[in-house]
């Protein structure tokens, strides 16, 4: 069984209720960390290694440190539970099942950042998590670890929860603190980042659930001991949401040493592909990520075992490689079909683009309609250069990643899989028929 650092209590009943939380070592970091002050609590962070986990992989450590201290400015500390990349359902088992660790996460972090106001901005989607939320919020304040002068330390701190209203553009950083002002979910232009001006235009950071909730146990164990978990520049574990055509979907924490065959085809994790079929491809790290055949995903273009880290899945560049993201791990079996699976993604991020810069407002339609065409057997052969043409207008010319996101699958699609586009405008009657078998790359 792999090691386990946020899940390792999952498993006791009620843990979700404050009085089983802390009688199971709950609120022990907090302690620990407010009798330190704030620049240990920021080495021991440091020396973890931590990358964050909501996606870009950032260390978080040195985004503490880059927070602006002004005299007289209030800091704050967002949590972005924001969570709408597809197959990304991590955080939100975190947020349901845990919650007091998230909080105690948040009143470590808070400290350490010398904020005094921290929001959860949640998904609207999920709908029944705030009460989750609101109830363990109360409960940590009934019991002296929120409000005023927190374990008569003098440290204050309220924590407010912010649903969102269901767009995905608002788990972009600036795109959510626009949202929290009360303002349409328009992405700023960075620099100038959250850190220096944020919400409000005050110093900010924003980082993801499970990046704030890891605090915990880097408390309980010490940064240098985090960093012991995992391989190189990929310490400690990440909780991985695996669904597509396997046998056990579901959310993983893994430490990150294991490869990514074991992880897909292991008892412990996802058991195998379903049905007893073969794999064809996978996107381990959310929609955003480039897809990868299954040749080039369980072993790197120069022959290496593939590992579940984010300097192996990123091995080869985006010819060979692919991200760890946000860890939405989605797995496809030889039957589906990949330009399907495209167009799916596209009319996402179509609908999804807020529309501010042309580049990404326009070609996301534009990308979706070609795809369509090709998919229902009306495209012609220069569709496919079509889209590879727009992608690249896409990628890199817009205010947010959303415009990359938007494209590195269809370029990754394309690149890898060029002969089933082909296929369907070669075969405009069978074109919906979508078994094209492991010969198909
Ligand atoms: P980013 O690389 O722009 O920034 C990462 C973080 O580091 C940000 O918080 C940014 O403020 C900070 N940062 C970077 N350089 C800095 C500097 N010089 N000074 C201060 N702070 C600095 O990426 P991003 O927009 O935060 O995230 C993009 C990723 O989000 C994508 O790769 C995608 O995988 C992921 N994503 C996740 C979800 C989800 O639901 N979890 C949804 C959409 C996208
Ligand atoms: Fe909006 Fe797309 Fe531009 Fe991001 S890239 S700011 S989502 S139009």
């Amino acid at each position: 069984m792999g090691r386990k650092l946020l899940l390792d209590k999952a498993h006791i009943e009620n843990i979700r209720y404050y009085d089983v939380y802390r009688a199971n070592g709950g609120y022990e970091s907090a302690e620990k960390a407010l009798k330190m002050t704030p620049e240990l609590v920021l080495d021991e962070v440091k020396k973890s290694g931590l990358r964050g986990r909501g996606g870009a992989g950032f260390p978080t450590g040195m985004k503490w440190s880059f927070i602006a201290k002004p005299e007289g400015v209030p800091r704050y500390l967002v949590c972005n539970a924001d969570e709408s990349e597809p197959g990304t359902f991590k955080d939100r088992y975190l947020m349901e099942f845990l919650p007091h660790l998230l909080i105690e996460g948040l009143l470590i972090s808070s400290y350490t950042l010398g904020a005094n106001s921290c929001y959860i901005y949640i998904r609207g989607e999920y709908a029944w998590i705030p009460d989750i939320l609101e109830e363990a919020i109360a409960d940590a304040k009934k019991n002296g670890w929120l409000g005023k002068n927190i374990q008569g330390t003098g440290f204050d701190l309220e924590i407010y929860v912010q649903r969102g209203a269901g767009a995905y553009i608002c788990g972009e950083e600036t795109a959510l603190i626009e949202s929290l002002e009360g303002k349409r979910g328009n992405p700023r232009i960075k620099p100038p980042f959250p850190a220096i001006k944020g919400l409000w235009d005050c110093p900010t950071v924003v980082n993801n659930v499970e990046t704030l909730a890891a605090i915990v146990p880097i408390l309980r164990i010490g940064g240098e001991e985090y960093a012991k978990y995992g391989t190189g520049k990929s310490t400690g574990t990440k909780l991985i949401s695996a669904c597509g055509n396997i046998n056990k979907p579901g959310v993983y924490e893994i430490e990150m040493n294991i490869s990514v065959e074991e992880f897909i085809y292991s008892e412990e994790y996802c058991g195998g592909i379903a049905n007893g079929k073969r794999l064809k491809a996978c996107i381990p790290g959310g929609s955003s990520v480039p897809i990868v055949p299954a040749n080039l995903l369980l072993k790197t273009a120069k022959g290496e075992t593939r590992m579940m880290t984010y300097e192996s899945l990123s091995d080869g560049g985006f010819a060979t490689g692919t991200m760890m993201g946000s860890g939405g791990f989605i797995v496809l079996d030889e039957d589906q079909c990949i330009v399907k699976n495209t167009l799916t993604f596209a009319r996402f991020y179509h609908h999804e683009s807020c529309g501010q810069c042309s580049p990404c407002r326009e070609g996301t339609g534009w990308m979706e309609r070609v795809l369509k065409n090709i998919e229902k057997g009306k495209g012609k052969m220069s569709d496919i250069d079509l889209l590879w043409d727009i992608q690249r207008k896409i990628e890199g010319n817009t205010i947010c990643p959303l415009g990359d996101a938007a494209a590195w699958p269809v370029a990754a699609a394309i690149r890898h899989f060029r002969d089933e586009f082909e296929w369907h405008v070669l075969n405009p009657e069978e074109s919906q028929v979508r078994n094209f078998g492991l010969a198909h790359y």
